[in-house]
């Protein structure tokens, strides 16, 4: 029997707490299966921890984290908290992890299924076989800059945001990126705006001086205005896309609609030390608490988390399956239902346990629910 791992869940606010509640059950399931022992512990984040104690994020459940193999992440924020000071909102947690773990290299895969394809609003020739790998830097940029402030002028008011990179921060996730190609399909297409930014300039020579290391691996560049048209163009030109903090947000979000929902994205936020697994999406409050919240990106995170944290490849392989059985066997959230007689509309919970019973070797074919 191996050691026990310890995994932290922050299921935070809005739909978070649904969709971890799946991927847990999810990953109770495949640690039985593999005779792994799991410790769970959990804590409130964002708004939820507001409501509690105060603030977005406790030195407890940060302690925690850094004390634990894994951590999964919700997500957090909502209208209630909107109007809390900057320091004091849901997000300030998310940005204070990030920062604390330093999980620079955040890992997005954009994945199509099959089954899932007219899904899409691309074209389905577009859309079929897509894989792409977004590596986006997490802990730089123009979301941790200073100075930031709103200061008042005689025209009135000024919000000013600072986007800076230091070559050391470009270095370390470009090196993240040629890693993560250099075990898929060896191109990276790096994103940048150098055509007017600084930072883009520094990004662009320091991604250019990193590949000298990589000659096995195939280097462009594209400014991002380009990246974000070619994405909905033609998006099988890309096997890695390596960017900043910003653009990276920017664009996974876009390219989620290649996979039909940004429901079905997961990602891996992976530094030195430290690993935080969470879905793409937010805290969706228009749809909170209506048990119609797509858990298959987070259960897809866990996945990711089998595969990067728990040493546990072959669990990763199983899940995904599992959500490609599922979605193979018509089942659909309504972010993902297109209205024909093959698919079976299917509550959050509903999804999890399919994708559960996916998982358990005397499962019967067609008989899922
Ligand atoms: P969002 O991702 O929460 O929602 C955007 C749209 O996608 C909504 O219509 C929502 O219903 C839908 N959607 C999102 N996830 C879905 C899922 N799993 N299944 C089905 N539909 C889904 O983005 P938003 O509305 O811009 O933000 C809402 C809140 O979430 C804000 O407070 C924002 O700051 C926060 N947010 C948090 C994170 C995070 O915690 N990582 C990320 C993005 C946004």
């Amino acid at each position: 029997m191996s050691k026990t791992k310890e995994l932290i869940v922050l299921p935070g606010d809005g739909i978070g707490p649904e969709v971890t509640k799946e991927a847990i059950k999810i990953l109770q399931t495949v640690c039985k299966r593999h005779n792994k022992k799991l410790r769970i512990r959990s804590f409130p984040v964002g708004g939820a921890s507001i409501d509690r104690y105060g603030r977005p994020l406790t030195e407890e459940a940060l302690k925690a984290c850094k004390e634990s193999s894994a951590v999964l992440l919700g997500a957090v924020g909502g209208p209630k908290w909107d109007d809390q000071p900057k320091d004091k909102r849901p997000e300030a947690a998310l940005l204070q992890l990030r920062k604390e773990l330093d999980l620079f290299a955040n890992l997005r895969p954009i994945t199509t299924y099959k089954s899932l394809l007219q899904s899409s609003p691309l074209k389905r020739e577009i859309v079929s076989g897509v894989d792409i790998m977004i590596v986006r830097e997490l802990t730089g940029g123009i979301y941790f800059g200073r100075p930031r402030f709103i200061e008042q002028t005689e025209n009135g008011e000024r919000g000013v945001d600072t986007l800076s990179y230091t070559t050391e921060e470009i270095e370390r996730v470009a090196h993240a990126a040629f890693k993560t190609a250099a075990n898929r399909n060896r191109k990276i297409i790096s994103v940048d705006k150098s055509n007017v930014l600084d930072s883009s300039r520094l990004w662009r020579k320091t991604v250019q001086e990193s590949a000298k290391q990589w000659p096995e691996i195939e280097l462009q560049h594209m400014l991002v205005d380009n990246c974000a048209m070619q994405l909905v163009r033609n998006p099988k030109q890309f096997d890695v896309i390596l960017t900043g903090n910003m653009f990276g947000d920017i664009l996974s979000d876009e390219a989620s609609m290649i996979t039909g929902s940004i429901g079905m994205l997961p990602s891996a936020s992976l530094g030195e030390e430290f690993a935080m697994y969470e879905p793409v999406h937010g805290s969706a409050p228009d749809i909170a608490g209506q048990r119609a919240a797509n858990p298959i990106a987070a259960i897809a995170s866990v996945a990711l988390m089998c595969r990067y944290s728990l040493d546990m490849p072959e669990a990763a392989l199983e899940i995904e399956e599992a959500i490609k059985g599922t979605l193979e066997d018509g089942f659909r959230t309504a972010d993902i239902y297109g209205h024909s007689t093959k698919e079976y509309r299917a509550t959050t919970s509903e999804i999890g346990s399919a994708i559960d019973k996916h998982l358990s070797p005397n499962l019967k074919p067609g008989n899922l629910l």
